[in-house]
């Protein structure tokens, strides 16, 4: 028997609901298929209905044939028509498995402690014979060592067919290598505390499709045609990756990936090869990447990384800021070939002046380690300044707070001699785990921030993801320019699922100390307002719980033209500005922060860029609220004393650029001119 069904599955039946008809359809003795249009898909293979790819509010028929073919009808109905299956608070995170599964790099030989080293030097490279590969400067200082290179690699079997007798053993191989990658798969990640089951739903679906006819079975079907467990799992999960990458559903068309990451670390498996990501590198590492995600770095142990190259991103990258906040010398877009890359063992790299030397001649490291010494003197010279607050030579005072990422930054910026925290990027906190952290994980962090820095202000910016910042818990649309997309303060207010427990946590965390709270990507007032609305409802609802709660200071970053251009009506509404050099260069420049091509276009000191930062300035000191630069240009040298007298009241930065930032506050003259500070040409020229 037949019957027409409307699918009113939230987005149809992709990974998780097509997994959870198929197990609900595997329940009844009947055959059950279900067709879409000419289409037809057994209803009990969880793979065969992905690639059918109904969508949802299509029209499909359900068509059963067997004893219990009446009711099996009525139950897999009221499943499809059922718009509370797969809702978007139980939506399927972006995170692939590809991803989760490690993606197969080639490992080199592992760097000890004595063979790798870095430095936060400045002072130019010493000449060397080998010619140096050049990219953009992303982190300063040198660092040489042992090449960690992460790359996808090609995984290639070595033998495609077996002899008769040993088709029952591979088949046993290819079982054991499917489990064995099926458990790290399943295994709880490490730091992953989350009571979330998502996740754990994503990846039992992709172990359904590992186990199913479509990938197991049809891998079985070749090895017992004397194909070997490796080449088949690679002729079979390939294939059946190219069926999901050929969809016209943009999501299912993403589940490639996952199937593709999965084929990979079987067939690793089979081979004997090792998946390493960057949670477990084999000892201190340059790592050379195509390209590095922020989630990628906030899942490394970081204490392994001595340097970074990537052939993509540029010096504004979250990538080159991660780096920057750990003292990780970095070069990103670097123009090489990838095999050059892959082939290279000992690397040695520049992250001032960007270059990079593959297999360098032993000199390179006897002039670098020298430089290192040098540095090291500069450096002890200029702890004196670590508790000096600043003031110019006319006297204004000048806070230099710290950027920070986690609360295992706190102790190095607490050393540096930090004025509080200028920016905590929350979103970090976000990044190293597959969901969101709860309201309670998130209040004892910002607690802690504002505990360890009192009276100093600790300014908690809310999430800011979104561009080039996904999160593994949280979904995105496809966007064609996500820079100018949904992200920051617009994906929050538009997810108050995520927002509101941030909201909250940061109200209690208030009583600790002198926390304050800053919205990213500013473009309106009536933002602020919203979200001052939402605080107030908030501060109510725990006043009537009795929970222990203040309301903080609330500031707005200053990152996109639309904020520069109504600063004075935003300034009525917040107690503080900080500029976001970073974007805010990025978006009046129209120059994307990301492309390596670009970078000599990317100028925060372009006279547009200025007159935007002194147009801000003027607004705060009309309204009588303080302004701040939180963006990459707060720590350089160059431009420190042009955003000072410019009229910035803040400096926030790496923190291993407080001190030097600190001593060069101390040297500012005073611009004696009115009409120089007021002319951005001038001060350009005056650097
Ligand atoms: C900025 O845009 O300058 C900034 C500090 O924010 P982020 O770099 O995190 O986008
Ligand atoms: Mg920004």
């Amino acid at each position: 028997m037949e019957t027409p069904v409307i699918v009113k599955v939230h987005e149809g039946l992709h990974a998780r609901p097509a997994t959870q008809f198929a197990k609900l359809a595997k329940g009844f003795s009947c055959s059950l298929k279900i067709g879409r249009g000419e289409s037809w898909a057994d209803a009990k293979s969880a793979v065969k209905l992905m690639l059918l790819g109904v969508k949802q509010d299509e029209r499909i028929v359900l068509r059963a044939e067997g004893e219990d073919e009446r009711e099996a009808l009525g139950k897999l109905s009221e499943f499809l028509g059922d718009a509370s299956v797969n809702l978007p608070a139980g939506e399927e995170p972006a995170a692939s498995v590809a991803r989760a599964a490690a993606p197969a790099v080639t490992p080199q030989e592992t760097a000890t402690p004595a063979a790798a080293a870095s430095t936060q030097s400045t002072q130019p490279t010493q000449p060397t014979a080998t010619p140096a590969l050049k990219g953009v400067p992303a982190s300063e200082g040198v660092a040489f060592g042992t090449v960690f290179a992460y790359f996808r690699e090609e995984i290639v079997a070595d033998r495609q067919f077996v002899a008769p007798h040993e088709v029952d053993s591979e088949l046993t191989r290819f079982g054991a290598a499917l489990e064995e990658t099926l458990r790290a798969m399943l295994a709880p990640r490490p730091g992953a505390q989350c009571d979330d089951e998502t996740d754990d739903e994503i990846f039992a679906a992709i172990a359904d499709v590992a186990r199913s006819d479509d990938f197991a079975g049809a891998i079985r079907t070749l090895v017992a045609s004397r194909w070997s467990a490796e080449a088949a799992t690679l002729k079979c999960g390939l294939d059946l990756a190219v069926a999901f990458a050929t969809l016209p559903d943009e999501y299912l068309k993403s589940r490639a990936d996952d199937i593709r990451g999965l084929t990979r670390a079987v067939a690793a498996t089979l081979l004997g090869k090792p998946m390493p990501s960057l949670s477990d590198l084999p000892g201190p590492s340059i790592v050379i990447a195509e390209e590095l995600s922020a989630p990628d770095l906030a899942r490394a142990d970081l204490r392994h990384i001595v340097g970074i190259v990537c052939t993509t991103g540029s010096a504004t990258s979250h990538v080159a800021i991660i780096a920057r906040s750990h003292g990780i010398p970095a070069v990103l877009g670097l123009d090489a070939h990838h095999d050059t890359l892959r082939a290279a063992s000992r690397a040695a790299i520049d992250g001032s002046s960007g270059e990079v030397w593959l297999d360098h001649a032993p000199e390179l490291e006897a002039a670098m380690t020298q430089r290192i010494a040098a540095q090291r003197e500069v450096d002890a010279a200029l702890l004196a300044y670590r508790d000096v607050e600043p003031q110019t030579r006319d006297g204004r005072k000048v806070v230099v707070a710290a950027n920070l990422g986690s609360v295992a930054e706190i102790e190095p910026a607490r050393r540096a001699g930090a004025m509080g925290v200028g920016l905590f990027r929350t979103e970090l906190l976000f990044m190293d785990r597959q969901c969101v952290p709860g309201e309670q994980e998130q209040y004892e962090v910002y607690a802690e921030l504002a505990r360890a820095f009192a009276p100093w202000p600790v300014i908690i910016r809310t999430l800011d993801a979104g561009a080039d910042k996904p999160l593994p818990g949280v979904r995105f649309p496809k966007e064609e320019n996500p820079f100018l997309g949904w992200r920051g303060i617009r994906m929050c207010l538009d997810s108050p699922e995520i927002f509101e427990p941030q909201l909250r946590a940061l109200l209690r965390a208030a009583v600790h100390g002198n926390l304050c709270v800053m919205l990213p990507m500013v473009d309106d007032v009536d933002e602020v307002r919203r979200v001052k609305a939402i605080m107030a409802r908030l501060a109510a609802e725990l006043a009537a719980a009795q929970v222990p709660h203040a309301l903080p200071r609330l500031g707005i970053m200053i990152e996109t033209p639309a904020a520069v251009l109504t600063a004075d009506t935003l300034a009525r509404e917040v107690a503080f500005f900080s500029i976001g050099t970073n974007d805010l260069t990025q978006y009046i420049m129209a120059v994307d922060r990301m492309n390596p091509n670009l970078a000599a276009l990317y100028r925060t000191e372009h006279p547009a860029v200025l007159q935007a930062i002194r147009m801000v300035c003027d607004a705060a000191k009309r309204a009588g609220i303080s302004v701040g630069v939180c963006g990459e240009a707060a720590g350089k040298p160059a431009l420190i004393p042009t955003l000072v007298n410019l009229g910035v009241d803040e400096l926030s930065m790496s923190p291993n650029a407080i001190l030097r930032a600190k001593k060069l506050v101390t040297e500012i003259e005073p611009v004696r001119n009115e009409a120089a500070r007021a002319l951005p040409e001038r001060v350009c020229s005056d650097e």
